[in-house]
């Protein structure tokens, strides 16, 4: 592959495409990202050189929001593969379902009909577990062959974002995109150190933690994976033949409960996380709760007190992926929110 052809990494303002970057630089790739916001592109340089990265005449920014046209072309011309990460990710439940869907599909579909029309190879998709294993309960660990149903009762705004941005995309490849190559990584709970202060959804349940201010904690389950290593799963899903219209679940091992992962702070972070409770929220009170609360509803699910877990054993075997472990990975969230004087600040 040449390396002086640029990569397309989409929204690297995020936490996982400043990974990506990070991590296409070292490897020797020149690289091009997109932001909606261009004020952002000083930070995110800043951000890139703090990590140890020479960003410096090897990457290029420019400016596109996926809910507009305006500007992919641009992004995608002379490029020979794209990363496809940005989505609207939300902490709190959105006012209207379409404010998350909307973005997720038709940004989709727009770098997709880009990346086609300008003649780019293959298109990594950043999709997710939410787009795998929501809506049902299964008794075996879920696997790249499963799908959320995205109709299903209940169904929180995200993973009918995801699930149906992933199906638009496998749509367009079976139809209109012929030709292009399509990879899918299906993450599930992405930590890890953090590049700035910014926080997707995953970052700030620590960060609650840590703050106490989750003084109890729902029984459920959650996935856990290093940023680190769904960046490094990217690159190998870009390069390899062998990921070519294929599907990959990134998780680190078996799901873990809050509870687990609560006790892994204050096992690996010490008095720094004194404030972290371990305490365990009754089910029955839960859904109490969520008759008044929407933050209670996204948690009252069908999965409220359920095992469940997800396997990566396609990935590692096919391309050789070996993500660390996921206390490490639990762990290097908190240090990096501690290092960067983030937790007790708002935002
Ligand atoms: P993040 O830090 O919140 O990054 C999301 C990125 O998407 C940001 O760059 C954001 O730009 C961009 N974005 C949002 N709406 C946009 C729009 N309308 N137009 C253009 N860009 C937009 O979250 P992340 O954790 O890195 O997530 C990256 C990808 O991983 C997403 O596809 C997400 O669904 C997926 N994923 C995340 C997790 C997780 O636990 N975090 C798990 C599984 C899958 P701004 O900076 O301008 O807001």
């Amino acid at each position: 592959m040449n390396k002086t052809t640029p990569v397309l990494v989409t929204g690297g303002s995020g936490f996982l495409a400043g990974h990506c970057i990070l991590a296409l630089l070292e490897a020797g790739h020149e690289v091009r990202t997109t932001l909606r916001s261009p004020e952002r592109e000083a930070a995110l340089r800043a951000e890139l050189a703090v990590a140890g990265a020479n960003p410096e005449g090897r990457l290029q920014v420019c400016t596109a929001d996926l809910t507009a046209d305006a500007g992919w072309a641009g992004a995608v011309a002379g490029c020979g593969l794209v990363l496809h990460v940005a989505s609207p990710l939300s902490s709190a439940a959105p006012k209207h379902e379409d404010e998350l869907i909307g973005p997720a599909r038709e940004g989709t579909l727009r770098v997709l009909r880009a990346a086609h029309a300008a003649g780019v190879g293959r298109v990594v998709l950043t999709s997710s577990f939410a787009a795998i294993g929501y809506g049902r309960i299964l008794e075996r660990p879920f696997s790249e062959g499963d799908w959320t149903d995205a109709s299903a009762p209940g169904l929180a705004a995200y993973p009918q974002s995801k699930t149906l941005a992933e199906r638009a995309a496998w749509d367009f490849i079976d139809g209109e995109g012929r030709g292009l190559e399509l990879a899918v990584i299906n993450p599930v709970g992405i930590f890890g150190p953090l590049l700035g202060p910014d926080m997707s959804a995953s970052i700030l349940l620590i960060k609650a933690m840590l703050e106490g201010r989750l003084p109890a904690l729902p029984r459920l389950m959650f996935g856990v994976v290093d940023v680190r290593d769904v960046a490094d799963l990217h690159l190998r899903a870009m390069t390899d033949p062998a990921a070519a219209n294929e599907r990959f679940i990134a998780t680190a091992g078996d799901f873990m409960t809050m509870q687990e992962i609560a006790q892994v702070l204050r096992d690996r972070l010490g008095p720094a996380a004194g404030k972290v409770s371990t305490r365990v929220l009754p089910d029955w009170l839960v859904r109490l709760v969520a008759v008044f609360s929407a933050a209670a509803r996204q948690a009252a699910t069908p999965e409220l007190g359920r095992s469940k877990t997800a396997s990566s054993a396609k990935a590692r075997a096919m391309l050789g992926w070996e993500p660390r472990p996921a206390v490490d990975a639990l762990a290097a969230t908190g240090d990096s929110l501690i290092r960067l004087g983030l937790v007790g600040r708002s935002g």
